[in-house]
C-alpha cells in the first residue's frame, strides 16, 4: 500500500526576535512572556497561546533548525511535500529566520532554514547508497499578485495549476538542476538579487513580494529485500513493469521554502506611491489567505465547505500546503515591543487558527498507477488460488488429466454446454408446473453434475472472475483516463474565465485606485489634511495664488462667499460625489460575487453527479455534464459581461467626473485671472487720478497766485498796470482752463473705474452661479 490517508496537523512554531537597536534606543517594553517548557506565550497580561513550538529572543537559528525543521525533512524522503513558511508583520524577522537575512552577506552562523536544510538534504543523499537522487531547484517572487520568475527574469506573469494527483503547478517556471549545495546557494543568491525589497519605517529593508524558494526532490529507491511483484509509476500517468533484477519504485517530493511579505499597516509604515499600492497588494494577498486558513480551521466549512484558494495568487500556490497533500510547518514570528502588540495578536491569533488545519498527505505516485497496482496484486492473488486449485486437481484426480490430454479446447466447450444445462435445470426445478417424476430426474442429473464437476466448475467461477477483474481494471482505467481528461479540460475553461474575471476586475481595481489616490489623503489623516488639500493638483495653483492676492478693495458691494469657502466646498462636495459612485460601484461587485458563488456551486454539484455514477459512464451522463458545463460556462460569460459593463460605466462616469472638474478648477482660474486683471487696470487708473488731483491742486495754486499778483498790480501806475494785467488774464485763462481739463480727466477716470470694478462684481457673481448650478446638475445625475 503506497498511499498513508492519516491526516497531519499543520505545525506551528512561534519565534519572539530580540529588541533591535532603534527599539532599546527608544526604551521600548516588552508584552511578551515565554514559557518554553510548555511551550505557551503570554501577550500583555492575560492572553496564554500555546503551539508546537515557542522560541524566545535568545534562541539561536541552529537551535530553531534542529528542533523544529530538521524532523520535518525525513518526510521528503518518504515521498512527501513538505512546506515551511514564515508569517509575520512587517519587521518581525521573517527574512532572518528563513534566510538569515541577505543570503549575499551573512555569515555562517547567522545562517536561517534554508541554507541549513539544503545542507541536510545534501547529507543525507550522500549517506544514501539504496536510491539515485536528482535535486533541482526553483525560486519564485508574487510581487503585486504576479507570479514572477527569479531565476529566469522576464516580464512573464505565471499561472497556478493543479495536477491530476492534488500537487500545485506553475507553469512555465524555470527548474535547475543543483549537483551539491553550493549550485542551490548560488540560485538563492541569483534570486534574491533580483527580489523586490525596499525600506519601510517599520523595515529598513523590507520585503515587498511573497517569495517560495523550492526544492524538487526524485529518488528512484532500490529495495533487494522485497519480493512483490511491483510496477513503477511515474507522474506521466505511465506504469512500466520491472525489469532490472532489484525492485525499484519511484518518489519524489517538493520542499516548500516560503517567505511572506510582512503584513503591514499604511499608517505605521507611512508609504506612500509605489510603496502604497504594494502594501495594498500584500495586504490583500493575506487577508485571503488569512481567509482560507479560518475556513481550513472550521471544521464545518474544512468538510466540504468553500475554501476561497482562488481569491489570490498566494493562496492558490499554497494550496496543497494548506488543507491539502504537504506536510507544513508555519513559523510565526513576532517582535516584542508593547508598541506592535495589536499586530502580534493578530499574528498569534493567526497561528493558532493554523495549528487546527488538517492536511492528508500522500506519497507522490499517480494515484491512477496506484489504483493499477492495487488491482494488479488482486489479480496476482487470484491466479496464485487458481493455479493451488489445479494443482490440487491434478494430485487427486488421473481422470481430469486424461481429461485434458485429450484436447482442452473440446472439454472447455463442452463443460460451458454443461454449464448453460445446469443454470437451465435449476430455474427449471423451481417451477410448479413440473411433475415429481420430472423434478426428481432434474435432481438427480443435477446432483450428478455437480459431483462430477465441483472442481472444474470452481476453477470456472475463478477463471471468470479474474476475466471480469482484468476487463474491470481496463474499462476503470479507460474512465479514469478520460475523466483526467475531462477535469483538465474543465480546469483550463475555468482559468480562462478566472483570467478574464481577474483582467476586469484589474481594470476596475486601477479606476478604482485612481479614485483612493485622490480620496486617500483626505481620509486618512487629520494632521495632513490641509497640507493634502493644498497638494491637490486640482486647486493648488489657484490656492496659492489666492494667498498673494490681498483682500478685493474695489469691489462696490461685499462678496456673498468668498472665494476660499466656494473652492472648499465645491472640491468637497466633487469628493463626497466620487465616494458614493465608488460604494455604488463596490455594492454591485459584491452583488456579481455572490452570483458567482452561486455559479461556483452549481458547477461543484455537477462535479459531483458526474463523480457518483463514475462506475456506470453512460453518453447520456457525459451530455449532462457537458451541458451543465456549458450552462455554467455561458452564466459565468454573462457575469463577466455584466462586470464589464458596469467596469464601463465606472469608467465612463470617472472620466466625466474629472472633465467636470477640469472645467470647473478653470473657471476658477479665469475668475481670478479676471479679477487680478481689474485690479491691476484699477490699481493704475487710481494711479493717475492721484498724479491729476496733484497737477489740479498745482493749477489751482497757480491760479490763486495769479489772482493775487493781479490785485497787487491793481495798485501800481496805469501804463504799467494795463501791460501786466493783459498778461496776467492771459496766463490766468490758460491756468483755468488746464484746472478744468485736468478735473474732466480726473472725472473720466472715476467713471471708467467704477463702470470695471462693476463688470467684475458681475462676472464674479455670474461665475458663482455657473459652479452653484453645474454642482446641482452633478447632485441629480
Ligand atoms: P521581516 O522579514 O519579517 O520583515 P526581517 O527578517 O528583515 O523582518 O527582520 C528585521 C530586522 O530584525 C533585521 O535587521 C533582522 O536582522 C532583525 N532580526 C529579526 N529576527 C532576529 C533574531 N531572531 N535575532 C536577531 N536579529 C533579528
Ligand atoms: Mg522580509
Amino acid at each position: 500500500m503506497l498511499a498513508n490517508e492519516s491526516e497531519f496537523r499543520v505545525k506551528v512554531a512561534v519565534r519572539v526576535r530580540p529588541f533591535l537597536q532603534r527599539e532599546k534606543n527608544h526604551e521600548q517594553k516588552s508584552c511578551i512572556a515565554i514559557h518554553p517548557q510548555t511551550n505557551q506565550i503570554v501577550l500583555g497580561e492575560r492572553r496564554t497561546f500555546k503551539y508546537d513550538f515557542v522560541f524566545g529572543p535568545k534562541t539561536l537559528q541552529e537551535e530553531l533548525y534542529r528542533t523544529s525543521v530538521e524532523p520535518m525533512l525525513n518526510n521528503v524522503f518518504d515521498g512527501y511535500n513538505v512546506t515551511i513558511f514564515a508569517y509575520g508583520q512587517t519587521g518581525s524577522g521573517k527574512t532572518y529566520t528563513m534566510t538569515g537575512g541577505n543570503i549575499l552577506s551573512i555569515g555562517e552562523k547567522d545562517y536561517g532554514i534554508v541554507p541549513r536544510a539544503v545542507k541536510t538534504i545534501f547529507d543525507t543523499v550522500h549517506n544514501r547508497h539504496d536510491c539515485q537522487v536528482t535535486i533541482s531547484a526553483s525560486y519564485l517572487e508574487i510581487y503585486k499578485d504576479d507570479i514572477i520568475d527569479l531565476l529566469d527574469v522576464n516580464d512573464k506573469d505565471l499561472d497556478v495549476r493543479d495536477d491530476a494527483a492534488g500537487n500545485t503547478v506553475v507553469v512555465g517556471a524555470s527548474e535547475h538542476r543543483c549537483h551539491s549545495i553550493d549550485d542551490v546557494v548560488s540560485l538563492l543568491k541569483k534570486g534574491s538579487n533580483v527580489r523586490h525589497t525596499g525600506a519601510t519605517q517599520m523595515n529598513d529593508e523590507s520585503s515587498r513580494s511573497h517569495a517560495i524558494f523550492t526544492l524538487y526532490i526524485e529518488q528512484r529507491v532500490r529495495d533487494k529485500n522485497s519480493n512483490a511483484n511491483l510496477v513503477q509509476a511515474s507522474f506521466d500517468g505511465l506504469v512500466k513493469p520491472i525489469q532490472s533484477t532489484f525492485d525499484e519504485s519511484f518518489l519524489s517530493a517538493k520542499l516548500h521554502f516560503v517567505d511572506l511579505a510582512g503584513s503591514e499597516r499604511v499608517a505605521r509604515t507611512q508609504n506612500t506611491g509605489e510603496r502604497f499600492q504594494e502594501s495594498i497588494r500584500i495586504n490583500s494577498g493575506l487577508l485571503a489567505l488569512g481567509n482560507v486558513v479560518s475556513a481550513l480551521s472550521d471544521p464545518k466549512k474544512r468538510t466540504g465547505g468553500h475554501i476561497p484558494y482562488r481569491d489570490s495568487k498566494i493562496t492558490r500556490l499554497l494550496k496543497d500546503s494548506l488543507g491539502g497533500n504537504a506536510k507544513t510547518l508555519m513559523i510565526t514570528c513576532v517582535s516584542p515591543c508593547t508598541a506592535d502588540l495589536d499586530e502580534s495578536l493578530n499574528a498569534l491569533k493567526y497561528a493558532h487558527r493554523a495549528s487546527q488545519i488538517r492536511n492528508k498527505p500522500i506519497k507522490n505516485v499517480d494515484p491512477n498507477a496506484q489504483r493499477f497496482i492495487e488491482m494488479q496484486s488482486e489479480i496476482t492473488h487470484l491466479r496464485e488460488e487458481l493455479e493451488r486449485q489445479r494443482t490440487i486437481l491434478s494430485r487427486d484426480g488421473q481422470s481430469s488429466n486424461s481429461r485434458r490430454s485429450t484436447g482442452l479446447n473440446g472439454v472447455d466447450h463442452s463443460r460451458r454446454l454443461i454449464q448453460t444445462a445446469f443454470v437451465c435445470f435449476q430455474q427449471l426445478n423451481d417451477c410448479e408446473d413440473l411433475g415429481d417424476e420430472q423434478k426428481q430426474w432434474i435432481q438427480t442429473w443435477m446432483d450428478a453434475v455437480s459431483n462430477e464437476n465441483s472442481e472444474d466448475i470452481c476453477n470456472d467461477i475463478l477463471t471468470s472472475r479474474v476475466t471480469n477483474l482484468e476487463s474491470a481494471l481496463h474499462s476503470a482505467k479507460d474512465e479514469l483516463r478520460s475523466e483526467s481528461q475531462m477535469r483538465v479540460k474543465r480546469e483550463m475553461i475555468l482559468d480562462r474565465l478566472q483570467e478574464q474575471l481577474k483582467t476586469k476586475e484589474d481594470e476596475l481595481n486601477r479606476v478604482r485606485m485612481a479614485m483612493d489616490e485622490s480620496n486617500y489623503p483626505t481620509t486618512t489623516t487629520k494632521k495632513s489634511l490641509p497640507d493634502r488639500t493644498k497638494s491637490a493638483p486640482h486647486f493648488g495653483g489657484v490656492q496659492r495664488k489666492e494667498q498673494s492676492i490681498q483682500p478685493r478693495t474695489i469691489h462696490s458691494s461685499p462678496a456673498v462667499f468668498g472665494m476660499d469657502y466656494v473652492v472648499e466646498r465645491f472640491h468637497g462636495r466633487s469628493l463626497a460625489l466620487a465616494h458614493s459612485q465608488e460604494e455604488i460601484e463596490e455594492l454591485d461587485l459584491r452583488n456579481s460575487d455572490e452570483k458567482q458563488n452561486d455559479e461556483k456551486k452549481f458547477f461543484r454539484r455537477g462535479t459531483y453527479r458526474l463523480r457518483k455514477n463514475r462506475l456506470t459512464p453512460s453518453i447520456l451522463q457525459q451530455d449532462d455534464a457537458l451541458q451543465s458545463l456549458t450552462e455554467s460556462t455561458i452564466n459565468k460569460q454573462k457575469l463577466i459581461e455584466e462586470v464589464a459593463r458596469k467596469v464601463k460605466e465606472a469608467e465612463s462616469k470617472a472620466q466625466d467626473l474629472s472633465i467636470n472638474i477640469q472645467l470647473k478648477e478653470q473657471l476658477i482660474k479665469s475668475v481670478y485671472a479676471s479679477t487680478k486683471d481689474v485690479k491691476e487696470t484699477n490699481e493704475q487708473y487710481e494711479q493717475h487720478i492721484k498724479t491729476l488731483e496733484k497737477e489740479v491742486d498745482k493749477a489751482k495754486q497757480e491760479y490763486h497766485d495769479l489772482q493775487k499778483n493781479m490785485q497787487q498790480i491793481a495798485t501800481k501806475n496805469t501804463s504799467e498796470k494795463s501791460k501786466l494785467e493783459g498778461e496776467y488774464r492771459k496766463k490766468c485763462e490758460m491756468a483755468k482752463a488746464r484746472l478744468e481739463s485736468l478735473q474732466q480727466k480726473e472725472k473720466q477716470y472715476r467713471d471708467l473705474m467704477n463702470k470695471l470694478s462693476g463688470n467684475s462684481e458681475k462676472r464674479y457673481v455670474h461665475s458663482l452661479n455657473v459652479l452653484v448650478k453645474s454642482e446641482i446638475s452633478m447632485e441629480l445625475h
